[in-house]
């Protein structure tokens, strides 16, 4: 039993960040281990997790000041402020974004969840980033069916018949497989494209056909992910996928590369293509540019030919509970891996930690780039 930890979980600070770090669920699970749960009040009521919920499933709710300075391990979606930590602290959490040295400093040992080695299967129940492209995923299929002003499915009325929407999604990742499912779900004809030629296979048997694009050497990179293209590679493609784009009702972009600003897919051209009433959702947006020329994190604009292009910016968010339902178990699911015989024991030969441990001894060990949605 690790009858000593006391775990906090914050209200999280960012503005509009929704989401908590562990639900009254995740509560009973870790003090079904020995766990002491200290929850700020009010940590979870923008995700519907009300202050009593957390106190029947056995936590105490207390102040914030409280929680910090009692806390052992400090959970949270975001990255608290670190002049709030204290040495000797752990905090998990989605944590990149910038660099480490202001925790190190403190003496704080940083988890980020953005690091972990996600092909390893026994890590998938603690992969909050796919968690989290799973729902922004879905939220960007609904957030741009709501904007398109005809249906979606086809439909066969007295009032005589609607074609079904056109949907294209870009990048077929984790959200780009949810996006293209939901899309499906709600009954667009769906087609797909990804520089990862394994994921054709994939498209198919979500019922979406995949683009037919000149063929490239492969754009599977290091661990999985997708390798940057070359200039070249990049024009060709841009220019290819203008004439498809043009076609579409709906085109849903999720395409990135680590440690990369996005590729650029959409070109203001192909957008200007487009008929009035069409919608592009950027779920890559992000301050450096996204793969939609015209967008902008957070920020929606109509472009002069009647194109609606929405910059994501933290979708899933928009759905608090679904979001921190599932966080809430990837991160338990971490802290109970960073348990040795009953007490948390950072040890950087296990692959998981090697991944997952930025920040321990005063020290750096690892960088600050981000891949949260
Ligand atoms: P991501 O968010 O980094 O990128 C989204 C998609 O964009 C990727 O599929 C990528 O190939 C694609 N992309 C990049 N550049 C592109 C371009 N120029 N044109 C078109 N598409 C482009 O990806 P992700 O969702 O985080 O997933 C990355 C990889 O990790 C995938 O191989 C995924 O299957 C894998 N993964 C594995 C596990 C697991 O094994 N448990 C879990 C999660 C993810």
């Amino acid at each position: 039993m690790h009858a000593e930890l006391t775990v906090a979980v914050l209200r999280e600070t960012e503005p509009g960040e929704r989401r908590v770090a562990l639900t009254p669920d995740g509560v009973g699970r870790l003090r079904a281990e020995g766990m002491s749960i200290l929850v700020e009040d009010g940590a979870g009521a923008a995700a519907w997790f009300p202050d009593t919920l957390y106190l029947q499933a056995g936590a105490d709710v207390v102040r914030r000041y409280d929680a910090l300075r009692r806390a052992d391990v400090v959970l949270a979606v975001r990255r608290p402020p670190p002049e709030e930590l204290h040495r000797g602290q752990v905090v998990i959490g989605l944590l990149a974004g910038a660099d480490y040295p202001d925790l190190a400093d403190r003496g704080v040992t940083a988890v980020s969840l953005e690091g972990l080695p996600r092909t390893l299967t026994r890590a998938q129940s603690m992969d909050a980033l796919s968690s989290q492209d799973n729902v922004a995923g879905y939220k960007a299929v609904l957030l741009a069916a709501s904007t398109f002003a005809r249906y979606v499915p086809m439909l066969i009325t007295p009032a005589g018949t609607v074609r079904p929407a056109k949907v294209l999604v870009l990048g077929v990742g984790v959200a780009g497989l949810q996006a293209i499912g939901t899309a499906r779900r709600l009954g667009a004809v769906v087609s797909a494209y990804d520089i990862r030629p394994e994921t054709e296979a994939e498209v198919h048997s979500l019922g979406a056909s995949f683009l037919p694009m000149s063929p490239i050497p492969t754009g599977t990179g290091v661990d999985g992910y997708a390798r940057a293209l070359t200039a070249v590679e990049e024009q060709t493609q841009r220019r290819e996928l203008g004439g498809h784009i043009a076609k579409q009702d709906i085109v849903i972009t999720t395409a990135r590369v680590p440690g990369r600003t996005p590729p650029l897919l959409v070109s203001e051209q192909a957008v200007s293509d487009m008929a009035p009433g069409s919608v592009v959702v950027d779920l890559a947006a992000s301050p450096l540019g996204g793969n939609v020329a015209l967008s902008k994190p957070g920020t929606t604009l109509i472009t002069d030919n009647g194109v609606t292009v929405i910059g994501a910016d933290g979708l899933a968010s928009t759905m608090p509970t679904a979001a921190s339902t599932a966080y809430s178990r990837n991160i338990s699911a971490l802290l109970l891996h960073l348990m040795r015989d009953g007490d948390l024991r950072i040890d950087l030969k296990d692959e998981v930690q090697a991944g997952v441990v930025m920040t321990h001894d005063g020290a750096v060990l690892k960088g600050g780039q981000t891949n949260a949605r």
